[in-house]
């Protein structure tokens, strides 16, 4: 196809803001193409390069664009500068000096879609000492040949910038549209494929059919599911008949790919990530009993002592493309496997969670520290949900997922079938000012917590709910402890204490509540630490409490 009627497309899509419209646009497109032309085709629709499942860079900064301007058309770089600063298009700037180029072209020739993929698609291979040069004569020699509106999107691709608003979700449709199959099924087969190229030419060829026959292929990535955010754990819990909760843990995901020997490790993104972590790939070659499979995890960095460890800290490790043997011995990771795509020719994606989460047990020899199963519970008891939910907060993770256990694995979208709860409430530093003695196993502790919020007014502390959770063994026998010593009341098993002990507290929400004093109840409070270095008076207010509440709602 000649580059110049792909631009009259991209015109008209230019031209307007209505979906439907840009549907048509697309979908007429996409008729006019021969099957050869359609892959390219397809990915130029969104003013891709390459599809999304090829981890490939252009490379090309504003700047170095700037200089290939000027010099392909002979303006000084100051001059290709003002233009940019007045259409604040780099497009628009190279169409500018396109139409009053002071250099007269010999090389003028039509130029067609395929000689403009050659070309940008060389820019990702360009690599090393004199790329710069290089990169420079290849997008040169398409702006010497185009014509001015030509050369707008020529120089648009290369710095992936097309304002033309054909995403995805057009391309779908418009796929779906211009070979009379179901935008479904074109989705379907786009999670296994990640390249609507490849798509568009199974409809045009086989039609519907061919979308539902797309298999998986181990080694190429596959789209993953995600999760939406609940209010709260109560209505995340409530959502599902059966439930599964798991630790969120704050890594990066993991896609796995075992085919024989060759591993390959996918991000979220897709990016192919096996050589930045060659431990991943030796645990999964020993771990994963299948010949082929591809599972789901969330790989997290650890301290010495195998303790989950926060983001910022495996950032490194997932950019870094030198020093890895270094960095692996610096940052150590773990990997939590928590789902399954595909297993020894079988796709797991239309099962229920229930079933995957089975087969992914059987699947994988466990290697302590390193190679796991997420932890994972089932049941439907709030109180355990919500325990587990305080474990994984003490732990310092980022919440939990609470995931229907009979939903399958639907990639792409936020479908509603796993919640993330986090906490997202600023911690208070509360008075502890009555307890109950515990029963059973936990008589011997004072274990029931009245918390309270300080009036600065009156001096007074003001109740604002109970605290039962959060605390380890050993927490529960000191605060036990230090409260004995505080005890200016008991009544059966009631004690009342002396306002003195400080702790920071977690919660889920604030809730306005008569039954207290403060007017404030906290929903699901935990303890996070002692407050040791503060003393009452240094206790949040109630000034504070209402402001978070206000802040909150
Ligand atoms: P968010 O990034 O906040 O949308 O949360 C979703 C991300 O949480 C996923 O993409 C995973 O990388 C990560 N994650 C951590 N633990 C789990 C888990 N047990 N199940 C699913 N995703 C998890």
């Amino acid at each position: 196809m000649k580059y110049s009627d792909l631009c009259k497309y991209y015109e008209r899509l230019e031209e307007t803001t209505k979906n439907l419209e840009m549907r048509d646009i697309v979908a007429e497109l996409l008729q006019n193409v021969s099957s050869d032309d359609l892959d390219i085709i397809t990915l130029a629709a969104m003013g891709r390069i390459y599809p999304s499942s090829v981890d490939k860079d252009i490379g090309i900064a504003g700047k170095l664009i700037q200089r290939i301007i000027s010099k392909a058309y002979g303006a000084t770089q100051n001059e290709v500068v003002e233009k940019f600063k007045e259409t604040g298009d780099l497009g628009k700037t190279a169409e500018y000096f396109c139409k009053n180029k002071r250099q007269r072209s010999l090389m003028k020739k039509d130029i067609t879609v395929e000689k403009v993929f050659r070309n940008l698609r060389m820019l990702s291979e360009t690599v090393g000492s004199g790329s710069e040069g290089r990169k420079e004569s290849l997008v040169k020699e398409l702006l010497v040949s185009a014509e001015p509106v030509e050369a707008r999107y020529i120089v648009r691709t290369t710095i992936q910038e097309m304002r033309i608003g054909v995403g995805e979700g057009t391309v779908r449709d418009a796929i779906a549209k211009a070979f009379d199959v179901s935008s479904e099924n074109v989705e379907e087969a786009y999670f296994k494929l990640i390249d609507y190229g490849e798509v568009a030419r199974i409809a045009k060829e086989e039609g519907e059919e061919g979308l539902k026959s797309v298999e998986i292929k181990v080694g190429r990535p596959l789209m993953v599911m995600l999760a939406e955010r609940s209010e709260s754990l109560e209505k995340a819990f409530e959502e599902y008949e059966n439930v599964a909760l798991e630790i969120k843990l704050d890594g990066f995901r993991g896609q796995i790919h075992k085919d024989g020997d060759k591993i390959t490790l996918f991000s979220r993104r897709l990016e192919d990530k096996t050589e930045q972590f060659p431990e991943v790939v030796e645990w999964a070659r020993e771990c994963l009993k299948p010949d082929r499979c591809i599972i789901d995890s969330e790989i997290v960095a650890v301290d010495g002592n195998g303790e989950p460890l926060v983001f910022q800290n495996l950032s490194k490790r997932i950019q870094r493309k030198y020093d890895i043997d270094r960095l692996k011995e610096e940052i150590p990771v773990q990997v939590n496997c928590f789902d399954l795509f595909f297993v020894d020719g079988e796709n797991y994606m239309n099962r229920d969670l229930r079933t995957r989460w089975k087969k992914l047990s059987e699947i994988i020899v466990e290697k302590e520290g390193k190679f796991r199963l997420v932890e994972h519970i089932e049941t439907d008891s709030m109180e355990e949900a919500n325990r587990f939910y305080q474990k994984s907060l003490r732990e310092n993770q980022e919440g939990i997922m609470v995931k229907n256990l009979d939903a399958v694995y639907q990639p792409g979208k936020r479908v509603g079938y796993w919640q993330k709860v986090k906490e997202t409430m600023e911690p208070l530093d509360l008075v502890i000012v009555e307890g109950i003695w515990g029963e059973g196993k936990r008589s011997n502790w004072i274990s029931s917590l009245m918390l309270a919020v300080r009036d600065p007014k009156t001096g007074e502390f003001l109740k604002t709910g109970k605290m039962a959770t959060g605390m380890t063994e050993e927490e529960f026998a000191e605060i036990t402890e230090k409260l004995e010593d505080l005890i200016i009341k008991e009544d059966g098993r009631s004690v009342k204490v002396k306002p003195k002990l400080v702790v920071e507290v977690g919660y889920e929400e604030i809730q306005k509540s008569p039954k207290y004093k403060s007017g404030y109840a906290l929903r699901f409070p935990r303890m996070i630490r002692f407050r040791y270095n503060k003393s009452p008076e240094e206790a949040d207010t109630i000034e504070r409490l209402k402001s978070l509440y206000n802040k909150q709602n």
